[in-house]
């Protein structure tokens, strides 16, 4: 039986570049050694390293005066990282809060600075992204920090919003390489590895260089992006081992057509599920404004606890695993990121049909 995993984070990863980082795991290319027992600023390693950063920088068009910095700490390191370092002197930052990891941010920023909270989708349980026109946003703001893609609510902005001279800060750790984007619209772009990219482990940072340099008297060396700007991020050891399989997916993802092929086929995936939703005639609820459903993350369920928990099991016996909806949501969530093979929606979308089917025969 293929067993298709829809976990939210860590995720699957792409079946090749599993099987090619097996076929390498004790000989690298001839070295003898593994990429784990590598010295981080020995040839080989810096070389692997270096291949990374080219290949992402190809795969999103990222301009010259921007940093690629490969960090630890997850994303909700960077939830104080960002504050740290981007305040400048200023008052306050501006955030938007669409879910549970807009509200993170919120909470950790508060710490280091003043926060205005522009928008908010909380009056309808977070279930869409607010207009633009809505925000109030401050133009003396430090910066404004969005969550484009809410793992946990499904919601996503299919639009990047125009904030004029303030840097835009972007959480995209879950959709990241997922769609194309115009780096030249963000101040700096963060991603923990562990939904679209690679193993835990491993933080991206894509940072314009004017914003570095600036961090806030007090902040500890390895929090200042500077340090690892100037170091290429081997001021310390890094995450050595999340940084070649972050390497072997970019280069998966060059071979496949890169962000603009992921879109389309993403977009035709997320289509599958949704169209089930919408086909069944209300057995299965997304709570989600249809403009602003997610394309990597599908929450739905259908009308009791009861029902949900047979889905998943039954789903499981197909070899649909992880299906189930994180612990603050219930219900069910589908995530299918850049790694998941049409066939596993489709499989997914198939059992959901049947299942639907069955239930309303009754
Ligand atoms: C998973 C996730 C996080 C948390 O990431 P960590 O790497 O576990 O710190 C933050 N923001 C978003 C949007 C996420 O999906």
């Amino acid at each position: 039986m293929t067993i298709y995993n829809f976990a939210a984070g860590p995720a699957i990863l792409p079946h090749e570049v599993l099987e090619q980082a097996r076929a390498e795991l004790l000989d690298w290319r001839g070295t003898g050694m593994s990429v784990m027992e590598m010295s981080h600023r020995g040839r080989e390693f810096m070389g692997i390293a270096a291949e990374a950063e080219a290949d992402l920088r190809e795969l999103m068009a990222i301009p010259d005066n921007y940093k690629v910095l490969f960090l630890q700490g997850g994303a909700t390191l960077q939830f104080a990282m960002i504050p740290l370092n981007l305040m400048r002197g200023k008052v306050s930052a501006d955030y938007v809060n669409t879910g549970i990891w807009s509200k993170k941010a919120i909470d950790e920023a508060m710490k280091f600075g003043h926060v205005n909270v522009v928008a908010t989708s909380a009056d309808r349980q977070f279930s869409y992204a607010p207009e633009l026109s809505g925000w109030k946003l401050d133009e003396d703001a430090a910066y404004v920090h969005y969550t484009p893609n809410e793992t946990i609510g499904g919601v996503e902005f299919n639009w990047v919003p125009q904030v004029g001279g303030v840097p835009l800060v972007a959480d995209m750790s879950s959709n990241i390489l997922s769609r194309s984007y115009d780096v030249s619209q963000f101040g700096l772009i963060y991603a923990g590895a562990q939904k679209n990219i690679g193993p835990a482990g491993l933080t991206l940072v894509i940072v314009r260089e004017d914003l570095i340099g600036h961090a806030a008297a007090g902040t500890p060396t390895m929090l200042d992006y500077k340090t690892h700007a100037d170091n290429d991020s081997m001021y310390n050891t890094p995450p050595t081992y999340g940084i070649y399989m972050a390497g072997l997916v970019f280069k998966w993802l060059k071979k496949n057509g890169g962000v603009a092929q992921m879109e389309k086929t993403n977009i035709a995936k997320a289509n599958l599920l949704y169209d089930s939703i919408d086909a069944s005639r209300g057995f299965y609820q997304c709570p989600v404004a249809t403009a602003d459903r997610s394309r990597m993350n599908v929450p739905f369920r259908t009308a009791d606890a009861a029902m949900d928990g047979e889905f998943l099991k039954r789903a499981e016996a197909r070899g649909l695993m992880q299906l189930k909806g994180h612990k603050l949501a219930g219900g069910m969530r589908a995530s299918i990121y850049n790694a998941m093979p049409v066939a596993g929606v489709q499989a997914l979308a198939d059992f959901m049909n049947e299942f639907a089917r069955e239930k309303a025969a009754r």
